[in-house]
């Protein structure tokens, strides 16, 4: 367990860092580093004596020395008070000022709809495409996804628009695979527990969204994305995809204190999907609208050139003119709230 969090003054050279890492090694600690835009922190791993954290206090580079009192260590906003900034590729980072929408269909389900999903979103503003080649279904007869051939297709769409691409990885054993194909890796809410599954996903050095399971507390959800930085994955971001309650008008009940709480708790970036949110493709706006204001980095959106046509997830799909109008009217809250879409 972390239990102290040196955060070292920005000066401090790379030499520095490691000889104080190497200083704590002896003494039986493991060291977490964690590299922010102005300075390094190192998580101490172990049992501190005491006297330890004033002897850290003491050496001239270390500012301060920060007890962690959480149960999640490195995802807790103690150990980075400053937002994580998660960069995507070269032009694109999320967790700034900028809104990131991730949009698409729930499923690939042939190359034609991908691609034209695609062109459509990719119009109406959004930078990120989503589609899932597995699909992990409620029943076993219904449609499980286009598995390999899916990623292949979307790999195809990402050559010919240049999107990045989110899809979802469901069997630990192909996390190298589905990584070759996307840009972000999305772990969903039947899967949040899925340790394996994580800890795979943590010694990959790509971006992994963790939807949070629609039966997890917070602080549940935060300590799965534990499993992901704690192996050494530090590129998370955390999904409020809607949780279950008695409410049944709603597919879920999507819950936006979690956004503004996990805000507070985390230096995370926090992406929302009100599509599985609400299941309700008339609630998808005004829930976007609200996500944007409780504070969210990025949207998950499903939509489809044929809704009535999807093989999943149609009632919950916006259709491309819907999406352009829905981009239109985001643009005024963002800014609202100090950001940009
Ligand atoms: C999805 O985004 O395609 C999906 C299956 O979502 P969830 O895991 O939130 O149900
Ligand atoms: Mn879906």
């Amino acid at each position: 367990m972390i239990e102290l969090i040196v955060v070292l003054k920005p000066e401090t050279t790379e030499a520095r860092v490691q000889e104080i890492t190497e200083r704590l090694e002896k003494r039986g600690f493991r060291v977490h580093h964690s590299q922010g835009e102005k300075r390094t922190l190192l998580g101490v791993i172990g049992h501190p004596e005491e006297g330890l954290s004033h002897s850290l206090e003491a050496m001239a580079e270390v500012e301060k020395v920060v007890p962690i009192s959480r149960p999640y260590k490195l995802v807790s906003r103690e150990f980075s008070p400053e937002n994580s900034v998660i960069e995507l590729n070269e032009q694109l980072s999320i967790g700034g000022k900028q809104i990131v929408v991730m949009a698409g269909p729930c499923a690939v389900e042939g190359e034609e709809q991908v691609l034209e999903s695609a062109q459509e979103v990719k119009k109406a503003g959004a930078q990120v495409l989503r589609g899932g080649a597995f699909k992990p279904r409620t029943s076993p007869y219904s449609f499980q996804g286009m598995k390999g051939e899916g990623l292949e297709m979307l790999n195809r769409a990402r050559e010919e628009t240049g999107m990045l691409i989110i899809t979802e990885v469901i069997d630990p054993h192909n996390v190298d695979k589905v990584a070759r194909y996307s840009d972000i890796l999305q772990v969903g809410t039947r899967n949040m527990q899925n340790f394996y599954l994580l800890q795979e996903l943590s010694r990959i050095r790509k971006p992994v969204l963790l939807k949070r399971g629609m039966s997890a507390t917070i602080e549940e959800w935060l300590m799965a994305a534990e499993y992901l930085m704690s192996g050494g994955n530090y590129q998370v971001l955390l999904c409020e995809r809607g949780i279950r309650t008695f409410e049944t008008y709603t597919r879920n009940t999507l819950d936006l204190s979690a956004v503004a709480l996990a805000k507070q708790l985390t230096h995370l970036p926090v992406v929302v999907d009100p599509s599985h949110g609400t299941g309700r493709r008339e609630l998808i706006s005004a829930m976007s609208k609200a996500a944007v204001a409780a504070g969210a980095d990025g949207l998950l959106l499903e939509v489809h050139p044929r809704p009535e046509e999807a093989f999943s997830d149609g009632p919950q799909s916006l259709t491309p003119g819907d999406f352009q109008q829905l981009m239109d009217e985001l643009k005024g809250v963002a800014s609202s709230v100090g950001r940009s879409i």
